[in-house]
């Protein structure tokens, strides 16, 4: 019964174009941006805080997943009917012992033949019991740690694949919660998401992804903030109490102003991550400002739904304790709270050239390279670089995690990738400092290996267009 009900919605959902909200037309969506995303699933929140999950988790953790990093064969066989209701996907990262901390993931990936053989339990897989498809992560190097994971794409069902109990949830209990088993799964070659996994992609995947999904699941919360809203307004001008609704007591009033107060405040900072999603720049610290500060007022709003409906907050009757159920679930998936302080504090101390990293990193480096991205500062002398080659003309071109700067060798004056630098912030490659050296300049760094140009060129997967695949000119 439940299982009908869920595909009969979906199916809805899919026909009004929000099970693909960011999904290019070719693929069966509206192609609208991730402040429509946010909107919609806020929307479909305040209905159910249930279906924003399934919503929220299909848009941006399965659809845009696919949309963005899938081959077209790929997209082909994982995206079409996965846009129309139809389908839903889902995804597996977390494990029993690997929740905030990925890197201790268990599930190996094994290559065999022209196969990945798959082992190992994700668990908390929202969707699993209903999902077609699942973007699973496993670790294909375990002493890389989390740069050693990659994703794959696995259809449902597989031989080898089962799914554990529904696990009974406090709250969002429209939304179905399992294990994903993997016993020798078998997954085509091509079914490695981002091409080949090699550890740039195997690093790139989740930030791609987490920005998105903590903008949904931030939106989920704010939908459930403001339907807790409504509850206790609708409920406070209508409960009589001293003669007159409670609406006019000071004090409800004041637990009002500091509910609307919260939400709105988080509301602003959702649509600010996603507006700068939407510009192309990394959102990481706005989308898990955004997640904190919505779902911190989501459980907020909903405790004091509860408090201004007194008795009536506590019974199945009125919707305030499914509100209160609901929202504590945002505080936990999608990264912990405490996970998204330490994501804000690191990305602020970057912005001073602070490192927060553990390991003992070159702080003159990192504010070296923070002082060329923003002023462009040339001729800049390479204060990491043995023979302090000069560089002229640097531009700086991010990736999620490698810094590479493009500039002229000051030896040659001709155009060479000057130093590419690892950011990971807890990676002690960030010491590995490396020039390729333009031919036939004897530039060495002392802080790190220099490496061939074949491996160099396996990091940059796509060069800015008017870069010439450089470091050998
Ligand atoms: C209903 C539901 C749906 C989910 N859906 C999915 C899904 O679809 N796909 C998926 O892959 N996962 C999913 N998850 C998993 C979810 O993302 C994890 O539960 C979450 O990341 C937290 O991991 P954990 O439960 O292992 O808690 P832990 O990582 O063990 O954290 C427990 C507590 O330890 C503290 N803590 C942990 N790390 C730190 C730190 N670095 N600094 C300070 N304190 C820390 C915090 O207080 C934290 O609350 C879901 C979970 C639930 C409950």
């Amino acid at each position: 019964m439940f299982i009908s009900y869920f595909f009969l919605q979906i199916k809805k959902l899919g026909q009004l174009g929000l099970m693909g909200i960011n999904v290019s037309e070719e693929y069966g969506g509206p192609a609208l941006d991730s402040l429509a995303l946010s909107i919609a699933v806020e929307e479909i929140a305040r209905g159910c805080g249930g279906t924003g999950t399934i919503v929220s988790v299909h848009n941006t953790l399965y659809a845009n997943v696919l949309d963005q990093l899938g081959t077209k064969e790929q997209k082909d066989k994982f995206l079409v009917g996965f846009t129309d209701g139809t389908h839903v996907g889902c995804f597996g990262i977390s494990e029993a012992g690997a929740g905030s901390d990925v890197g201790a993931m268990l599930t190996t990936a094994k290559l065999d033949g022209d196969e990945w053989v798959l082992n190992g339990t994700k668990a908390w897989v929202t969707s699993g019991y209903e999902a077609k498809a699942a973007v699973v992560f496993a670790t294909v190097d375990k002493s890389k740690k989390h740069k050693g994971i990659t994703a794959f794409l696995v259809s449902i069902p597989s031989p080898g694949f089962s799914l554990g109990k529904k696990e009974d949830k406090m709250g969002i209990r429209a939304s179905s919660t399992c294990n994903l088993i993997l016993e020798d799964v078998r997954v085509p070659r091509e079914h490695v998401l981002g091409e080949h996994p090699s550890n740039l992609r195997a690093i790139q995947i989740p930030s791609v992804v987490t920005d998105g999904a903590r903008i949904g699941i931030s939106s989920q919360a704010l939908g459930i903030a403001q339907a807790a809203l409504d509850c206790a307004v609708d409920y406070a001008s209508k409960r009589i109490a001293f003669g007159g609704p409670i609406i006019k007591l000071q004090s409800v009033q004041q637990r009002l102003a500091d509910m609307a107060l919260r939400l709105e405040a988080a509301r602003l900072l959702t649509w600010r991550a996603a507006v700068i999603r939407d510009t192309g720049e990394r959102s990481t610290k706005y989308s898990s400002m955004a997640k904190l500060a919505s779902s911190e007022a989501a459980t907020f709003v909903a405790h004091n739904c509860v408090q201004i409906l007194g008795g009536m907050g506590y019974v199945t009757d009125m919707p305030a304790e499914r509100h209160y159920r609901d929202a504590r679930i945002t505080e936990i998936y999608a990264g912990v709270t405490d996970v998204q302080k330490l994501v804000i504090a690191e990305n602020v101390a970057k912005e001073y050239g602070i490192s927060t990293s553990p390991v003992d990193e070159d702080p003159s480096l990192l504010q070296y390279c923070l002082l060329v991205k923003k002023w462009r500062l040339f001729p800049v002398e390479a204060p990491h670089c043995s023979c302090s080659v000069m560089v002229r003309n640097m531009e700086v071109w991010n990736t999620d995690h490698i810094q590479i700067m493009f500039g002229l060798c000051n030896c040659c004056t001709r155009a060479c990738d000057i130093t590419a630098w690892n950011t990971a912030a807890h990676s002690t490659a960030l010491k590995t400092v490396f020039h390729n050296g333009c031919n036939p300049c004897p530039v060495r760094t002392t802080k790190g290996p220099v490496v061939s140009s074949k491996q160099y060129l396996v990091v940059p997967q796509t060069l800015p267009t008017h870069m010439s695949v450089a470091g050998t000119h």
